[in-house]
């Protein structure tokens, strides 16, 4: 499968139907999870691996896993709803992914791999730290997204620290948000976030 034709059949699959904002409830659009997937694929940390996707939303990214030929993937989510649209997404492409409806910190799976677009923490401060921490708890390698901030990136950088992680800055790239939200005054919210890396420093 090719990158394009990943962030294609990715940017297909179905939304959230009925987008929470206090859970920051947007879905990863197709290029970007492609672009994030691809790094993680290209260095041999999703075909044949086993993966975590914490606050898996619809599954764009278990799917883009799973697409990459992981061997098992987790979804873990804790919006009931959410997870229904994510298992008919992954149902339609044949796929078989393992959907755990719970609160992140309540997974206790070791993987290889944790890809995730945690809540950028906009709407509460910090929502993204149950998810760094449950990420570096169950992996050694992680792969997530968080907004190209100065203030967010010294946070990145003190937190992963703080757990043993080295943070390497892949790329920064732009993520549109549809104006699903109230708070939201443009048709579509252009922001910049940073595809980060973490890797367990060895002891
Ligand atoms: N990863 C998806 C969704 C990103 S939106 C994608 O890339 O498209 C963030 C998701 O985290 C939402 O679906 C929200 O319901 C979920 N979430 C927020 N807090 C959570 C928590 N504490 N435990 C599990 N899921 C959570």
């Amino acid at each position: 499968m090719k990158k394009k034709h990943l962030a294609m059949t990715l940017s297909r699959l179905e939304g959230f139907r009925n987008p929470k904002p206090e859970l920051e409830q947007y879905r990863t659009p197709g290029d970007v999870a492609a672009e994030l997937l691809w790094l993680a694929h290209s260095s041999g940390h999703i075909a044949g691996r086993t993966v975590a996707d914490l606050g898996a939303g619809t599954g764009v990214l278990s799917i883009g896993a799973k697409l990459l030929g992981a061997r098992k993937v987790y979804a873990v989510e804790s919006d009931k709803e959410a997870l229904e649209v994510a298992r008919k997404n992954a149902e339609a492409l044949g796929l078989e992914v393992e959907f755990i409806n719970a609160n992140v910190s309540e997974f206790n799976e070791s993987v290889d791999t944790v890809v995730m677009n945690p809540p950028f923490g906009s709407q509460r401060r910090h929502a993204d730290r149950p998810f760094l921490m449950k990420a570096f708890e169950v992996a050694d390698v992680v792969y997530s997204i968080h907004l190209a901030k100065p203030e967010v990136r010294r946070f990145i950088e003190k937190f992963s620290g703080d757990f043993g992680f080295r943070a390497t800055r892949l790329r920064t790239v732009p993520f549109e948000i549809p104006a699903q939200f109230h708070f939201h005054r443009k048709r579509l919210e252009r922001i910049s976030v940073d595809l980060y890396l973490f890797e367990r420093r060895s002891p």
